[in-house]
């Protein structure tokens, strides 16, 4: 019998554009390959909540779709933080990477406040940063995407950005050439594209902590064609990387 893992989608309907609904798509395939049972939940406003939870993915969403999904998502702030808290391992991108901060003040209409999972806050500007992107990362080494938001981030005093990119006028502000951040087990990151299947070196750190929070413990066991699989789509990966890395911006 296979271990079952519990991933949420977080705002499906509203919070889900370029490409992000490919993170869950490369957690669910990789949940099986490693040799675990991935079920699915997709959680929009006035869903009920799963019993179990050991993975939280969110996409991201014009400025209108933040405002569809914020007064749901501050009835469920404290679960959020609380799950955040014991462990459970979060992957936000871009819009819902804003609102997992502080706040969002958008260009136009009132400040949308965030959750305060992680240590930043947002802040609209008339110059969109938008195109192709590398980043450096500590834990994940080099890591590829696609950015294209208004809002510019500020990184709170200890809170460490996911990674360091090349030069400004990109990232989590154009200007401090951070980008993401990252608290405990809760990646927040500009980069759709989408991440997880170009960067399975995330996807990999995402499913240790959920079967660590579930079993206490990871121990994947890929078949010897789960492996073979496995192989297959990293050495994919790697390449679409290397393409993606020399893209213009
Ligand atoms: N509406 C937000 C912004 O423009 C987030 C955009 C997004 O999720 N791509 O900054």
């Amino acid at each position: 019998m296979a271990e079952v893992i519990d991933v949420l989608s977080l705002y499906p309907k509203d919070m889900n554009i370029y490409g992000d609904s490919g993170n869950l798509l490369t957690v669910e395939r990789r949940l099986s390959l490693y040799g675990f049972e991935p079920r699915i939940h997709y959680y929009n406003q006035g869903d009920a909540w799963p019993d179990h939870v050991d993975m939280i993915l969110g996409g991201g969403g014009q400025d209108e779709g933040q405002r569809k999904i914020i007064r749901d998502l501050c009835k469920r702030a404290e679960l959020l933080r609380g799950l955040a808290h014991q462990g459970v391992p979060m992957l936000m991108i871009c819009g819902l990477y804003q609102l997992f901060g502080e706040y969002f003040q958008p260009i136009e209409g009132d400040r949308l406040p965030g959750i305060c999972v992680l240590g930043v806050h947002t802040i609209g500007e008339k110059l969109r940063l938008i195109g192709n992107l590398v980043e450096h990362s500590e834990q994940f080494g080099a890591v590829v995407g696609y950015e294209n938001h208004s809002g510019q981030t500020f990184l709170h005093e200890g809170t460490k950005p996911l990674g360091e990119v090349d030069s400004i006028n990109m990232g989590n502000n154009g200007a401090d050439r951070t980008e993401g951040a990252i608290n405990n087990n809760v990646i927040g990151t500009y980069m759709h594209g989408s991440l997880l299947p170009k960067n399975p070196g995330i996807a990999d750190f995402l499913i240790s902590k959920a079967c660590m929070f579930r079993y206490g413990t990871y121990a994947p066991h890929p078949s010897d064609k789960g492996k073979a699989e496995l192989k297959r789509l990293d050495a994919l990966a790697q390449h679409a990387k290397t393409v993606a890395m020399h893209r213009p911006r």
